[in-house]
C-alpha cells in the first residue's frame, strides 16, 4: 500500500509562534514557549478573542517559514514521494484565516494548493496507510488512536521538548530517521 503523509503547517512548516508574538508586540524565548503560551503573554487562555481577533487574512498569508520547514518538507517528500504528501492545517475562527492560509500555500508551495486539507478534526483522516506529521501532542495521539500513524515534531511546546535546543530547534536528520519506518 502506498502511504500518504499529511504535513501540518503551523509549528511545522509555518512559524505561527514568531508571527503571533510579533503581532502582539511581545517577546518570549522560543525555548520557553508552551502550547498555551497565550497565558504566558497575558491573555486569558487559548480561546481569548483578544489574541485571535487581529489575525486576519494578511497575518496568516504572511507568516514566515520555520527554520526547519524547508528541510522537513524535503525529507517527507523523499520518503513518501511528493505525490503522496498533502498539507493539513487547523484554522482559527477569525474571518480570513482559511483564505490567508490558502494564500500562503499558493505563494510558497503552489504545487500543494490542491492538496491542502483545512480542518481541526485531523483524526477523521486517520486510518491504515495514513501518516500525520504534527507539533501538537493531542493531534498525534488522536490520529494514532483512530488507526493512523503519526510523528510528533519536537517543539518546546510539546512532550518532545527535551529534544529541542536552546533556540527551540530540532535535528531534521533525526526527524527523518524517525519518519522512515512509518512508511512501511
Ligand atoms: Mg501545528
Amino acid at each position: 500500500m502506498r502511504k500518504v503523509c499529511f504535513l501540518d503547517l503551523d509549528g511545522v512548516l509555518v512559524d505561527f509562534v514568531s508571527g503571533a508574538l510579533a503581532l502582539h508586540g511581545v517577546t518570549l524565548p522560543r525555548s520557553e514557549v508552551r502550547w498555551n503560551f497565550l497565558t504566558q503573554i497575558g491573555f486569558d487562555g487559548i480561546n481569548d478573542p483578544r489574541f485571535w481577533s487581529p489575525m486576519g487574512h494578511d497575518f496568516w498569508a504572511n507568516l514566515p517559514w520555520t527554520a526547519e520547514g524547508p528541510l522537513v518538507l524535503l525529507a517527507v517528500e523523499r520518503l513518501y514521494g511528493a505525490d503522496n504528501v498533502a498539507l493539513m492545517t487547523s484554522p482559527c475562527d477569525t474571518p480570513g484565516s482559511v483564505e490567508g492560509k490558502l494564500s500562503w500555500v499558493c505563494r510558497e508551495l503552489p504545487a500543494y494548493r490542491r492538496r491542502l486539507f483545512v480542518g481541526p478534526a485531523k483524526h477523521l483522516a486517520a486510518g491504515p496507510g495514513k501518516v500525520l506529521v504534527d507539533d501538537h501532542d493531542a493531534n498525534v495521539d488522536k490520529f494514532c488512536a483512530a488507526g493512523g500513524s503519526a510523528l510528533l515534531v519536537p517543539r518546546p511546546w510539546n512532550r518532545r521538548r527535551g529534544e529541542t535546543d536552546s533556540e527551540g530547534r530540532f535535528c531534521v536528520e533525526r526527524f527523518a530517521a524517525d519518519l522512515e519506518p512509518l512508511r512501511y
